[in-house]
């Protein structure tokens, strides 16, 4: 069933029988930490859950089938998913190469914990394919691929990154958090893993920090299920079972999260207020069209650029009534922020005005309430915005 079936089967089926003993058609929270032997040596699959749990082993199982891979790790938080795939597959001395618009804590790992190490990391504009191959050296062991990025939302094409990097030997990773597996599928377009942060769309309900590592090679499932066992940067099984439960309609807010940040991307860019807005699904994208051949839709996650700077960017953000002001993104409750002041006030102000974030960049993420609330919660706020510019 797993292999044949569709992305919306899986989500609610995959890695997922009703329990033996009892029928439950919900996956049983197994909260032991240790488990019986028959006789020294001799268990029946766990030992230790740390090593193996069987609430942990359900959503590993789900989300590798959703990603199309075979092996699926999950973690407790979507850096200590970054943090063990790093130290399993690099040592001092080796390079890697990322994107220049990264999430913030993504950087904070490759800056602050992997340069002191001895892991170097060249960060630059992969959509230009010439430049990333200027980046890599002979010591380069890894891509860290973001795409789309946050919070300016370029799309790198991941097809092309990929050829490149194979013909070196180069692994690359994804970070398909912003997109997920409904959207976008890059171990089919030749990436060697996904990492995501499941705290965002595929928990989708704003209640529980995790992250995860999906392959389809053996041979890195098994350093990455090493250093997952030996690092130890697990989920507990509630937090499991909630991504599990979250991700039974993952497919259902994807479709509606889209279908509103299509609608308010179009409407934000006929605004007088707006001065810019980044989104894949605008023809004014510049990679709108690397956007529509590698993913089945353009997310919902928006930037735009109020006219009138940080004074503007305060009173829209102090305006909102439904939208929630907080950093994180992909629950059902739509939420705004201020990029420059909140998720990359830790980036260096003139690496943030080469990035495009200015006081003015203002980031949603769509949630699934109805899109003529949120729009007219915007028009409010785009007022406020406006009175506060003259
Ligand atoms: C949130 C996020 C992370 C980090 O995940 P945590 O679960 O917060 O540790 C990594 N990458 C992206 C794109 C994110 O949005």
């Amino acid at each position: 069933m797993e292999r044949r079936a569709h992305l919306d089967t899986l989500a609610v089926h995959a890695g997922q029988e009703p329990d033996p003993v009892s029928g439950a058609v919900m996956q049983p929270i197994v909260l032991a930490s240790t488990f019986a032997q028959d006789g020294p040596g001799n268990h029946r699959g766990f030992d230790y859950s740390r090593s193996g749990n069987p609430t942990r082993q359900a959503l590993e199982k789900c989300l590798a089938a959703l990603e199309g891979g075979t092996h699926g790790l999950a973690f407790g938080s979507g850096c200590a998913a970054m943090t063990t795939l790093l130290h399993s597959l690099t040592r001092p001395g080796d390079h890697v190469v990322a994107g220049d618009d990264l999430y913030g804590g993504s950087f904070r790992i490759l800056d602050k914990v992997m340069k002191p190490y001895g892991v170097l990391t060249t960060q630059v504009d992969m959509s230009d394919l010439k430049a990333f191959e200027a980046a890599i050296r002979p010591e380069t062991r890894l891509v860290w691929l973001e795409t789309p990025t946050n919070p300016m939302l370029k799309v790198f094409d991941i097809e092309a990154i990929c050829a490149l990097a194979r013909a070196r030997g180069i692994l690359v990773a994804v970070d398909n958090t912003f997109a997920t597996p409904c959207l976008q599928q890059p171990l089919a377009l030749g990436a060697h893993m996904v990492m995501h942060s499941t705290t965002k769309y595929l928990n989708g309900h704003s209640d529980v920090v995790g992250g995860a590592i999906v392959t389809a090679d053996d041979g890195l499932a098994e350093a990455l299920r090493f250093h997952q066992n030996a690092m130890g940067a697990v989920p507990g099984p509630f937090d499991c079972y909630m991504v599990l439960r979250g991700l039974k309609t993952l497919h259902l807010r994807m479709e509606r999260h889209v279908r509103t940040a299509n609608a308010i991307a179009s409407w934000l860019e006929a605004h007088p207020q707006v001065e810019k807005v980044h989104y894949p699904g605008l023809a004014s994208h510049p990679q709108h069209a690397i956007a529509r051949r590698q993913m089945s839709g353009p997310g919902g996650m928006i930037s735009f650029v109020v006219k009138g700077g940080l004074p503007a960017a305060r009173a829209l953000l102090g305006t909102v009534e439904i939208f929630v002001c907080a950093e994180s993104l992909g629950g059902v409750e739509s939420l705004i922020e201020l990029p420059a002041v909140m998720t990359h006030g830790s980036i260096p102000a003139a690496q943030r005005q080469e990035l495009g974030i200015s006081d003015g960049l203002i980031r949603i993420s769509c949630g699934v309430e109805a899109e003529a609330d949120l729009r007219d919660d915007l028009a409010r706020a785009l007022d406020a915005a406006t009175r506060a510019t003259v």
